[in-house]
C-alpha cells in the first residue's frame, strides 16, 4: 500500500519540523504556508527547555549547531539590575529569519511539497490534516514588537526587563546582533519601526533601556509587530490535531514557546507515521496525539498563566522584587515547572 499523505497547515517551527521528520520516514507531506521564507517574526529568539530527545527525534541538531548558548540571564526590574540567574541548561540564541528558512529548505530537499503564500481555511479538518498555524487571535490588549539591533552592548547575553504592563527580552543572536523583543499593553503611540519600540519602552517606564536603544543602529527590515495575542486561549481539542501555538500559547517570558512547538511535533510524528502506513485510523491517531499533548503541557501552561501577571503588573512585580531581595525566589523550581 502507498503511504497515506499528510497535510500540514502552517510552516512555522511546529509544521516544518514535523514535515521534515515525516519526510525522513518517506511519508508524502505537503505544508501550506501563508507567508514565504526567509521572514522575520515577532519572537524573543531564545529557546529554553529544548532537550536532547526532541532534538534527536526531529533531527534538529544541524539547524541549531551554530546557535549561541546563553548560560545566564540578567534580570532588570524598572531599570534596576536585580538578579543574575544561571540557567540549568543553556538557552539557544538564533534568529527566526535563519531558523525557519533552514527548516523550510531542508523540508523541500527531503522531498516535501511546500506551498508558500497559500492560506488554508481553518474550518475543514479532513483525515490526515494537521493544524500548525501559530498563535490564535485574542483580545486587542497585547502587542508584540521586535527588531534586531546591530551594536548594542549587553550586561549578559540575555537580558530581561520588567516594566509597567510590559516586559522586554534582549538576546544575542548570530552576526553579533541583538534581538530586542517586547510584549506591551497596547497604547496609542504615533511612531513607526524602532521609534515605536522606543516609545513603548518609555511609556512602560523603561527610559534607560530606551536611551541604550537610541544609541544603537538597527536592521530596519527586521522590525515586526503582532497585535491581539491570545495567551488565555488553550485549545486542547479532540476533533482535529493542533500543534505549537495553534494548540496553546505559553506566555513569552518563559522563552519556551519554540521548544513547545518542537515538542508537539515530536509527540505527533510517530502516530502520524503509523497512520500514514495504515497501522492506525485517523480518529485513533487524533486521540493519541491530543491525549499526549494535554498530558505534557497542561501543568506547564497553567503555571505560566498563573505567573504571567507577576511579570507585567507593577503591584505584583513588587512581590517578585521582595521575594528576590529576601533570596526567597525559587528560581530553579519555577524553571522546572515552566519547562
Ligand atoms: C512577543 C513574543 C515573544 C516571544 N519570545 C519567545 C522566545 O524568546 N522564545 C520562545 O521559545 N518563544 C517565544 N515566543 C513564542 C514563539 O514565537 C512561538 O511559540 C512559536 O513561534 C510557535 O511556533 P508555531 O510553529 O506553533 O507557530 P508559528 O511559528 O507562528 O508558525 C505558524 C505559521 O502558520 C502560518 N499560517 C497561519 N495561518 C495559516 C493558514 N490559515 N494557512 C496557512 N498558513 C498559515 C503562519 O504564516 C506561520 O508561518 C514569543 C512570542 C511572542 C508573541
Amino acid at each position: 500500500m502507498n503511504p497515506r499523505p499528510i497535510e500540514i497547515v502552517g510552516g512555522g517551527l511546529a509544521g516544518l519540523s514535523l514535515g521534515l521528520a515525516l519526510r525522513r520516514a518517506e511519508v508524502p507531506t505537503t505544508i501550506f504556508e501563508a507567508g514565504k521564507y526567509p521572514r522575520h517574526r515577532v519572537c524573543g529568539e531564545f529557546i529554553t527547555g529544548l532537550a536532547a530527545p526532541t532534538i534527536q527525534r526531529l533531527g534538529l541538531a544541524p539547524f541549531l549547531a551554530d546557535a549561541l548558548q546563553h548560560r545566564e540571564i540578567a534580570w532588570f526590574m524598572r531599570e534596576k539590575r536585580v538578579r543574575i540567574q544561571s540557567l540549568p541548561s543553556p538557552a539557544l540564541g538564533l534568529s527566526r529569519y535563519v531558523l525557519d528558512a533552514r527548516l523550510a529548505e531542508a523540508f523541500c530537499a527531503a522531498g516535501g511539497i511546500l506551498q508558500g503564500q497559500t492560506r488554508i481555511a481553518e474550518a475543514a479538518a479532513p483525515a490526515g490534516r494537521v493544524f500548525a498555524m501559530g498563535r490564535r487571535r485574542g483580545r486587542p490588549t497585547w502587542l508584540g514588537l521586535k527588531i534586531h539591533a546591530i551594536d548594542l552592548p549587553l550586561a549578559r547575553e540575555l537580558e530581561l526587563h520588567l516594566g509597567d504592563q510590559a516586559y522586554v527580552g534582549l538576546s544575542r543572536i548570530e552576526g553579533g546582533q541583538v534581538n530586542v523583543c517586547g510584549l506591551f499593553r497596547r497604547r496609542e503611540l504615533g511612531a513607526k519601526g524602532a521609534g515605536l519600540l522606543v516609545g513603548y519602552l518609555q511609556a512602560a517606564g523603561l527610559g534607560e533601556l530606551a536611551s541604550r536603544l537610541n544609541q544603537a543602529a538597527f536592521d530596519p527590515a527586521s522590525f515586526c509587530a503582532v497585535a491581539a495575542l491570545g495567551f488565555d486561549r488553550q485549545v486542547f481539542c479532540s476533533d482535529r490535531v493542533q500543534l505549537g501555538d495553534a494548540c496553546a500559547m505559553i506566555p513569552p517570558f518563559t522563552g519556551n514557546g519554540m521548544a513547545m512547538a518542537f515538542q508537539s511535533a515530536q509527540i505527533a510524528v510517530d502516530p502520524l507515521i503509523a497512520y500514514a502506513q495504515g497501522a492506525a485510523e485517523w480518529p485513533e491517531t487524533m486521540r493519541k496525539i491530543n491525549r499526549e499533548i494535554r498530558a505534557r503541557f497542561r501543568v506547564r501552561l497553567a503555571s505560566a498563566s498563573a505567573l504571567h501577571p507577576y511579570f507585567l503588573q507593577p503591584k505584583r512585580q513588587q512581590w517578585l522584587s521582595l521575594l528576590n531581595r529576601a533570596r526567597l525566589l525559587p528560581l530553579r523550581p519555577l524553571y522546572a515547572a515552566l519547562h
